[in-house]
């Protein structure tokens, strides 16, 4: 069937006339802000001290943007009698949120319980070697970590400190 002179116009116009009488999706940010999902993946927080220095991290990281460096001390023994044992003190931990490209592999392959996702978005800057965020602004973001879940009736976990004890300590 041949097709109409202007019948591809005016088709078109009938999309812009739909979409036009449609209420917007998007919001005048930042004048409007949505609140994120609760479990969204804003930035990365870190508890220092469940840090061990173990560096999996930072080698899983397929952006390599996570900075480690720490050294050896002794501690006390655990036991009367024993040996001083040797610990990891961490020197330095950052994350370039210039490279980071928020997969979740480090927060989820930590063994440690030392990474947590924080929703907050709002720390972008004009320069960007600002973005290099080091282990006392990690840290600080400690207190946007939402509460986990509750665990399911009957599960025992051996839990390790999280966010909760964290702040509570801080506080
Ligand atoms: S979220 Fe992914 S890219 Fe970002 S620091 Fe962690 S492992 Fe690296
Ligand atoms: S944050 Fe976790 S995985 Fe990374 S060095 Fe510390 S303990 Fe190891």
């Amino acid at each position: 069937m041949p097709e109409i002179p202007g019948q591809g116009l005016v088709k078109g116009l009938g999309v812009t006339l739909r979409t036009m009488m449609r209420p917007a999706v998007t919001v005048q940010y930042p004048h409007d802000k949505e609140a994120p999902p609760t479990r969204a993946r804003g930035v990365i927080a870190l508890l220092e001290e469940n840090c061990t220095v173990c560096m999996l991290c930072a080698r899983e990281c397929p952006d390599w943007c996570i900075y480690i460096e720490g050294h050896n001390d002794k501690a006390p023994p655990r036991r009367e009698g024993g040996k001083p044992r040797t610990i990891n003190i961490l020197d330095r931990f950052d994350i370039d949120y210039g490279l980071c490209m928020y997969c979740g592999i480090c927060v989820d392959v930590c063994p440690f319980d030392a990474l947590f996702w924080s929703p907050e978005y709002e720390y972008s800057e004009i320069n960007i070697a600002d973005l290099l965020h080091d282990k006392r602004r990690l840290g600080e973001w400690m207190d946007t970590v939402p509460e986990p879940p509750p665990l399911e009736a009957g599960a025992q976990g051996k839990l390790r400190k999280g966010p909760a004890e964290a702040r509570a300590k801080s506080r």
